[in-house]
C-alpha cells in the first residue's frame, strides 16, 4: 500500500517496451533504418500522451521524470536574469522537487542588491488545502509564475486548480501545477475550453502511472518561452537536450493510454469504495486515530491516517515484518527523525505529524488485500501503544 511512492509497471506497458531494449535499439536521431524505427515510435508515443493532456504534440518536452519537469518549470521560465527580479510564489506543502529548486532560486544571488527570484510561500489550511484568496493577495505587479501542486502525495488532498490557475493569469503571472499524483487519479485536459486551460506547465511522472522510474513530461503551453536547462542537440525542440529513452518514451505513451481507458471505467469508483472502507473500518475499531486531510477533496487512492500514541516510523517496521509497505511521511522523507513537511504545515502538532501513516492503493489493489492489512494493523498498533508510556497514562486514567 505504498503507491504513491511508486507504481509497478504494467505487462503492457513493459511488452510495448521489450523491442525498444534489444531488437529495436536505434538513436531516434539516426537517419537510417534503426534510427527510424526509434523516432517512429518516439512519435507514436508522443501522440498517445498528447491524447491524454488534451493538447498539442508539440506543447510538452519528455524529460527524466518528475524531479526534473518540476526543475524545468521554474528554471526555464525564472531563470532569465532581468535588471527587475521576478517573483514566485509557490506552497509550503509542495514535493521537495518544487521546494527545494524554489529555495535555489532564492538563494542564487544573496548578498547582491537585488536578488533575481523573491519567493513567497504559501500558507496550507489544517485540511491541506491552498486559499484562493491567500493567492489573490500574495501576488505583486512582478510576480511572473506560481506553482501549486494539483494533489499532495502525502494526503491525496486536491487544491482547485482552475480557480488558482485563473487567479494567476487574471494578474499576468504564469502558472505551474506538479500533478504527479493527480495523473491516472483525475481526468487532466488541458485543451482550450477546459477548466485546466490557464495551466502553462503542467509535470508527470512515469512511475506513478504504472510506466518505469526515470521518466516523465513537461507540459508547456503553446507561445510559453521556456529556457533550457541542458545544453546540447536540438532534441525536444531545444528544449532539452539529450538522446530521447526511447524504450521508457514508449512505456509512457502506453501507460497514459492505459490510464485514460482506465479512468472510463467504473474502476476509479471502486477504488473509492475499497479506500473509503479501508478508512472507515480502521477508524470503527481503533481509537484515538482519523485522516489527516479528511475534510478536503482527496484522489481515491491515499489515505493518511494518524494513530496517536505511537511513532510512524515503528508502525512502518511493524507492518513491513507483516509483509504490508507503507509509508510514513514520504517516501524521501523516509528515515527522518524530522516530521512531514506537509503535515507540519497543516499545523499538526509533532506529535501526531509523526504518529501519521500514508496508504496508498494502486489500481491493482484487491478486496482481500485490503482484508489482510485491515487484520494487520489494529494489532501492530494495539502493540506499539502497549509500549507507549503516553497511551499506558491515558488507559490508566480511564480505567
Ligand atoms: N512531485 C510529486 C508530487 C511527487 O510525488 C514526486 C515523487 O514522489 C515527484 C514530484 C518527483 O518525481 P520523480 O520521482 O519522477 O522525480
Amino acid at each position: 500500500m505504498d503507491a504513491n511512492a511508486t507504481t509497478p509497471l504494467l505487462p503492457e506497458v513493459f511488452e510495448a517496451m521489450r523491442p525498444f531494449w534489444m531488437e529495436h535499439f536505434g538513436n531516434a536521431s539516426s537517419i537510417h533504418q534503426q534510427g527510424q524505427h526509434a523516432r517512429g515510435a518516439v512519435e507514436q508515443a508522443r501522440t498517445q500522451v498528447a491524447r491524454f493532456l488534451h493538447c498539442l504534440n508539440s506543447e510538452f518536452v519528455f524529460t527524466s521524470g518528475g524531479t526534473e519537469s518540476d526543475n524545468l518549470a521554474l528554471f526555464g521560465i525564472l531563470s532569465p536574469e532581468s535588471a527587475e527580479p521576478a517573483h514566485l510564489i509557490t506552497t509550503t506543502i509542495e514535493h521537495h522537487a518544487v521546494l527545494n529548486a524554489a529555495e535555489s532560486l532564492a538563494k542564487r544571488n544573496v548578498g547582491a542588491f537585488s536578488p533575481s527570484v523573491q519567493v513567497t510561500f504559501l500558507p496550507s489550511t489544517s485540511e491541506g488545502l491552498i486559499e484562493p484568496a491567500a493567492l489573490k493577495a500574495a501576488i505583486r505587479p512582478n510576480t511572473k509564475l506560481v506553482s501549486i501542486m494539483y494533489a499532495n502525495n502525502e494526503t491525496g488532498v486536491i487544491q482547485p486548480i482552475p480557480e488558482l490557475a485563473a487567479i494567476a493569469h487574471a494578474a499576468g503571472a504564469l502558472f505551474h501545477t506538479d500533478a504527479v499524483q493527480a495523473s491516472g487519479k483525475l481526468p487532466l485536459d488541458l485543451s482550450a475550453g477546459s477548466p485546466l486551460k490557464d495551466v502553462d506547465l503542467l509535470t508527470l511522472s512515469g512511475h506513478k502511472i504504472y510506466a518505469p522510474k526515470g521518466i516523465g513530461v513537461l507540459f508547456v503551453r503553446k507561445n510559453v518561452r521556456l529556457t533550457p536547462m541542458l545544453h546540447g542537440g536540438t532534441h525536444e525542440r531545444q528544449r532539452r537536450a539529450g538522446t530521447e529513452n526511447v524504450a521508457c518514451i514508449v512505456g509512457l505513451g502506453k501507460a497514459t493510454e492505459l490510464a485514460a481507458t482506465w479512468l472510463t471505467t467504473d474502476a476509479p469508483a471502486k477504488l473509492t469504495a475499497l479506500r473509503d472502507r479501508f478508512e472507515q473500518t480502521l477508524l470503527a475499531q481503533i481509537d484515538d486515530c482519523g485522516i489527516n486531510g479528511g475534510g478536503a477533496p482527496r484522489v481515491s487512492n491515499t489515505s493518511n491516517l494518524y494513530f496517536n500514541h505511537l511513532e510512524a516510523e515503528a508502525l512502518v517496521i511493524a507492518l513491513d515484518l507483516k509483509g504490508l509497505s507503507v509509508s510514513g511521511g514520504s517516501a524521501c522523507q523516509s528515515g527522518a527523525a524530522e516530521p512531514s513537511h506537509v503535515l507540519t504545515a497543516m499545523g499538526l502538532p509533532p506529535a501526531r505529524a509523526r504518529a501519521s501513516i500514508r496508504f496508498s492503493l494502486s489500481r491493482l489493489t484487491t478486496d482481500e488485500e485490503i482484508d489482510e492489512a485491515l487484520k494487520i494493523i489494529p494489532t501492530a498498533v494495539a502493540r506499539l501503544r502497549e509500549l507507549s508510556p503516553s497511551y499506558r497514562k491515558l488507559t490508566e486514567a480511564t480505567a
